[in-house]
């Protein structure tokens, strides 16, 4: 419906324009005759002037119709002089005359002023139209033309595929929406914000859609990008309405794709103007949240990939305190995504899309749509019946050399590194016997840092740690690099991070905890707290230059031994390391009770 109001405007323009054109074309008077000053005081005082308009600048006079002869065009206009017995002579030749505006001063304004202004008002107008259909001129003010209210998405669970625990952790949601009533005569307490967070294409999107379709309820979306292009006081405004709107409409889900643009952390925004805006919308976000509750059966929803620049205020409990990951798919997820979108595509026989998805690692769900799509599109160029698999490999290569460029897409031989570096990790947490047990390993780029990780869980809660778990600790973050370093003979960059908190482990088991023998139990640093105090000058360091030597060869002593005992350890198990990182690489991820089966399998 929006989009016919713009076309009507623009119409509306269009023949205005057209029309006064033709007007000024067609029906315009004959110029009049322009004559002397003296010319026309001589047709005054022969009396052949009938009626005179006065402008300031310029005289119109018409001429007396039964004067046939001298009449040369019904009117003659001339340029107006100083004479002061005008009127009296106008009088006493009893000639109509009546004062005007001057007609140059209106030609001036329209040529000058109007016109100009109606042509960039033209392009302004053709400007906007091409930013797209959303922000047209109708769009300011009305603050609801941004948001978009779906009655039923008619998206389900079922077209999301590869993220089973994200879709675990919202069927809860779901079931409050459905039913309120049952959780709020129990008096339990749903939250009020929910963030998916996960790198883009991975369906979040898609999910938040999902929740509002399973839910049968409506689905109302405002994008925080949106807000950043947006008229000053119009961000604020739209939120308000939005949540208005909902309430309305309960039960229902609000939605916010990319909050990051609109919450980005207050003081990471570089000083100067242009970010009052997103900040005055982000504060209305924030009181709109706290100022409703859940018990009216509105739950928002936001996504975003890039968490770590939020506002912190966003993440307080009572806003989006519940966080629901939403990963890159493994390789079964993406055999399930690929399924969901070959649904629409006549498929060979021969298609086999677990083979399609091993040749896939990386690939999140809008890659695996798009590749479907290419598919599809290319076997029709080809005049196929059917979508085949030589189809889908060329498609894949593309979408490869595409993603290449933009993002990292492992190669095989980077893939079999990190498979080696993880499986290294667990190992040894389940080698030595004081590590927390491994909980899962992946290859699955995880987040946008991680190449791979390696989850472990704590057994317990822990507040003291002693000198042996620390070792422990030390040698499970060695475990990787060794494991590179044992079956390559060369170690990679991957394991930077992992020397970093190794050492800070052995350092502050030195110079902190007091476990260094030859140092004996002196602690030689106080809490590391940024003082204030203490910028500018040099902190005072509180042992010698000899100690800080010494210091640094037993933390080099302690890296070393257990650097050594970890060598040890992938030596000893070197048959295990090779399965698991081969199972690894097949399978992208292995739990840890699956893990322990493998080591515990044969007697080592
Ligand atoms: P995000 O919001 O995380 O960037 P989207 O939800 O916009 O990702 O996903 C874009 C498109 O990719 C979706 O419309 C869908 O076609 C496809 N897609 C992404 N993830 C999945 C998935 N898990 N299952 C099925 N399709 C997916
Ligand atoms: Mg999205
Ligand atoms: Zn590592």
């Amino acid at each position: 419906m929006k989009d016919k109001l713009h076309f009507s405007v623009w119409y509306l323009v269009a023949a205005f324009l057209i029309m006064w054109a033709v007007s000024a074309l067609f029906f315009a008077p004959p110029p009049p005759k322009q004559i002397s000053y003296s010319e026309f005081k001589s047709l005054l005082k022969t009396n052949k002037i009938e009626e005179v308009v006065l402008g300031d600048k310029i005289i119109r006079g018409i001429l007396r119709s039964e004067d046939e002869k001298t009449r040369q065009g019904k009117e003659v206009t001339t340029v107006r002089v100083d004479d002061p017995k005008l009127i009296e002579e106008l009088e006493g030749h009893s000639v109509k005359f009546a004062g005007r505006f001057d007609e140059s001063w209106f030609k001036d304004f329209l040529l000058a002023w109007f016109l100009p202004m109606a042509i960039i008002f033209i392009i302004w107008m053709i400007a906007i139209k091409r930013m797209g259909p959303e922000s047209g001129i109708m769009a300011i003010g009305k603050s609801k033309a941004k948001i978009y209210i779906d009655k039923d998405t008619g998206v389900t669970f079922n077209d999301v595929a590869g993220c089973d625990e994200a879709k675990e952790e919202l069927k809860e949601i779901i079931d409050f929406l459905k039913t309120p009533q049952k959780y709020l005569d129990l008096g339990g307490k749903i939250p009020k914000g929910i963030l998916l967070v996960g790198p883009p294409g991975t369906g979040k999107t898609l999910l938040a859609k999902a929740v509002a379709g399973e839910a049968k309820t409506p689905f109302f979306a405002l994008s925080g990008s949106a807000f950043v292009e947006m008229f000053v006081g119009v961000g604020a405004s739209r939120v308000r309405d939005l949540f208005a709107q909902a309430q309305e409409k309960a039960p229902c889900i609000i939605f916010i794709d990319e909050l990051d643009a609109l919450g980005k952390a207050r003081i990471a925004a570089p000083i100067g103007g242009g970010h009052e805006e997103r900040e005055n919308t982000l504060n209305q976000l924030l009181a709109e949240m706290d100022g409703f509750d859940t018990q009216k059966g509105v739950i928002i929803m936001a996504a975003t990939n890039r968490p770590e620049i939020l506002d912190l205020a966003l993440l307080r409990p009572g806003r989006f305190d519940r966080q629901v990951l939403v990963d890159r798919p493994d390789i079964k997820g993406r055999e399930e995504i690929l399924k969901v979108h070959a649904k629409g595509v006549k498929l060979s026989e021969a298609i086999d899309l677990k083979v399609l998805a091993a040749r896939t690692p990386g690939f999140v769900g809008a890659d695996l749509a798009n590749v479907v799509n290419e598919a599809a599109l290319l076997a029709a160029r080809r005049d196929k019946k059917a979508v085949e698999m030589n189809d889908f490999e060329e498609a894949i290569n593309r979408s490869i050399a595409g993603l290449e460029k933009k993002r990292k897409v492992m190669s095989k031989k980077e893939q079999e590194i990190i498979a080696y570096h993880e499986t290294g990790h667990a190992l040894v947490a389940e080698s030595v016997p004081h590590a927390d047990k491994v909980h899962r390993i992946s290859i699955i780029p995880r987040g946008i840092a991680a190449l791979g990780y390696t989850l472990q869980l704590p057994t317990e809660d822990r507040y003291l740690m002693t000198k042996s778990e620390l070792l422990d600790k030390l040698a499970v973050f060695l475990g990787g690099r060794v494991a590179e370093e044992t079956v390559f003979n060369e170690i990679s960059t991957g394991a930077q991070n992992d020397l970093q908190r190794a050492t800070d482990i052995a350092r502050s088991m030195v110079k902190e905890y007091g476990m260094s023998e030859r140092l004996g139990p002196i602690a030689f640093e106080r809490d590391r707290r940024p003082l204030f105090l203490e910028l500018g000058g040099i902190p005072k360091s509180e042992f010698s230059e000899e100690t800080a030597k010494i210091i640094d060869e037993e933390v080099k002593k302690i890296i070393s031994e257990t650097y050594t005992r970890v060598k040890e350890i992938k030596k000893k198990k070197r048959d295990k390391l090779d399965i698991i990182a081969k199972l690894l690489l097949e399978k992208e991820v292995i739990e840890g009770d699956e893990l322990r089966k493998i080591i515990n399998s044969t007697p080592n």
